[in-house]
């Protein structure tokens, strides 16, 4: 079996498949954030209020993707997951 397409969640650590996970990107060449879809680094997180609280409270993301991840974009992630 192959893991190639395992992810990690920043908050929980649990592995699984990327499709289990909320992917949210850091875009390239303007460190934009978006979720799901764009071109960059990219985050995973369990699609969970639980590491979604965990992620923004410790800074996961940001720390993840080497920029700021605003308040918004966990809102976001809240409602999206
Ligand atoms: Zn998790």
């Amino acid at each position: 079996m192959t893991k190639k397409n395992y992810r990690r969640c920043v908050s929980c650590g649990l592995i699984a498949p990327k499709n289990h996970f909320c992917r949210v990107v850091r875009n390239f060449p303007d460190h934009k954030i978006t979720l799901d879809q764009g071109m960059g680094r990219s985050a995973y997180i369990c699609p969970n209020s639980e590491c979604i609280a965990i992620a923004k409270k410790k800074k996961r993301l940001g720390r993840a993707l080497r920029t700021m991840v605003s308040a918004e974009i966990y809102e976001e992630l809240k409602t999206r997951c």
